[in-house]
């Protein structure tokens, strides 16, 4: 199966590696930096619309027949606070309230967030209070005649875009440095967390991903969907491809099997291996040949242990050598234990049900342990094996009838990204925007 997919997209792949190489270079000069989404967007609003001739249009109204006062709402700051500094009255304020309770309650306004004042005549009560809650929306308050509140959304059009890099300390990072958002970022982990351990990731390792960007008025406010990614690493690639029809929505993998998996790769986060299963190993504390039936995850003292499946708290106890521990039955299968810990999570005692990433302790050195450290066992049939090699069943794949719909999808989007170019590592990771055309193609694609 593996070795057919390969065979039947060499073809496409050289065809398309050109063509969109060639779309790809007359586009590089449009690369935009990601907006941070908490940007304030006013003097952007302004530009655009210079750009756009229409100068005096501001939030739908004629900017030049008011004068307008900007600024951001402060911690402890009321409405009343800034409209009664433009002479609005405080029985307009008390009724605005009331009047906008079920369109947009001024208690709904935020410290930080963006405000804009119009006013005709400045010698007597503002007429307008604009509040902007996000990028994609904003809300006018009427304050003269009829008081009211209206909510306003901006077209907000999507694009495709590209990115790819190398990493050097950590996925997070590479992402960050090539202008990708958090949002984005997590998207990639959740794509791809089954299959590759992040906190445990090598130098050198690659990233290509396709994702869809959202823009107002030319300007980036946000992340839309994660289509496709791939994480190359030593064992070569890991694909993560986005399908949705009316029976599945999630990433899959070419064979159409959810990326989402029954185990976790790591009982923790962020932390580095410090000890590996080994038969034969010196104990650090008895000092002799003891095996080590289990992997050493180094963490900070207080860290977060997670179950790495769904399953059932066998035991939540104490022994001299394992300290604090807890095993967990995930099926007739399999079990994981998780030693030294500092405390168990509250509510975690035997026949309790837990959940894939469920937290059930925290990170200490109790028992036999020189340092902070959780100690992650695993049992297949009640025996002890190295999980990091062990060959977990891959999960179903989607059904017959839903297949063919995926392969045809995964065929026509695999090209495009398998062409994105990896940047050398010396280039700071940098994306593209998808010629228009390709664009349109893959936005019909994951519809
Ligand atoms: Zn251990």
């Amino acid at each position: 199966m593996e070795e057919l997919n390969k065979e039947s997209r060499k073809t496409p792949y050289s065809f398309l590696f050109g063509a969109i190489a060639l779309l790809l270079i007359p586009m590089s000069f449009l690369l935009w930096p990601v907006a941070d989404s908490e940007k304030d967007e006013w003097s952007s609003q302004e530009e655009e619309h210079t750009k756009d001739e229409e100068p005096n249009l501001y939030f739908g109204f004629i900017k030049d027949s008011f004068y307008v006062y900007e600024s951001e709402i402060q911690r402890n700051e009321f409405l009343s606070n800034i409209l009664l500094a433009h002479k609005v009255s405080y029985a307009t304020i008390a009724e605005l309230e009331t009047a906008t309770r079920d369109t947009y309650s001024v208690r709904r306004l935020r410290a930080g967030r963006p405000y804009a004042i119009l006013n005709r005549d400045t010698t007597t009560a503002a007429d307008y209070f604009i509040y902007k809650p996000g990028a994609f929306n904003y809300v006018v308050y009427s304050l003269k005649d009829s008081l009211y509140a209206e909510v306003f959304y901006h077209p907000v059009d999507t694009v495709v875009r590209t990115g790819a890099g190398y990493i050097d300390h950590s996925l997070w990072v590479a992402m960050r440095n090539g202008g990708m958002s958090d949002a984005l970022i997590g998207k990639m982990e959740d794509a791809l967390a089954w299959t590759v351990d992040f906190y445990h990731i090598q130098k050198g390792d690659q990233f290509k991903l396709i994702y869809e960007e959202r823009l107002i008025d030319g300007e980036a406010v946000g992340v839309g969907r994660l289509l496709a990614a791939n994480y190359i690493d030593r064992n070569g690639d890991n694909y993560a491809i986005y399908f949705e029809n009316e029976n599945y929505s999630g990433f899959y993998d070419l064979e159409g099997r959810p990326m989402k998996r029954a185990f976790l790769r790591a009982p923790v986060r962020y932390t580095r291996i410090s000890s590996r299963f080994n038969p034969r190993r010196l104990h650090p504390v008895l000092q002799r040949i003891r095996p080590h039936l289990g992997t050493d995850y180094a963490a900070p003292h207080g860290t977060e242990i997670f179950s790495v499946a769904d399953g059932v708290v066998t035991a939540a106890s104490y022994t001299s050598g394992n300290g604090n521990y807890v095993r967990i039955r995930h099926d007739h299968v399999y079990e994981t234990q998780y030693l030294h810990m500092s405390r168990f999570a509250s509510g975690i005692r035997p026949g309790v049900r837990v959940k894939q990433g469920q937290v059930i302790g925290y990170v200490g050195s109790t028992g036999l342990a020189t340092g902070p450290h959780v100690c992650f066992r695993f049992w297949k049939n009640g025996v002890q094996v190295d999980h990091l090699k062990e060959n977990l069943p891959p999960p179903e794949p989607m059904s017959e009838e839903d297949l063919p719909l995926f392969f045809a999808h995964r065929d026509s989007i695999l090209p495009i990204l398998d062409a994105i170019p990896i940047i050398r590592p010396d280039v700071k990771p940098a994306f593209e925007v998808v010629d228009r055309s390709l664009q349109q193609e893959i936005l019909e694609l994951s519809r």
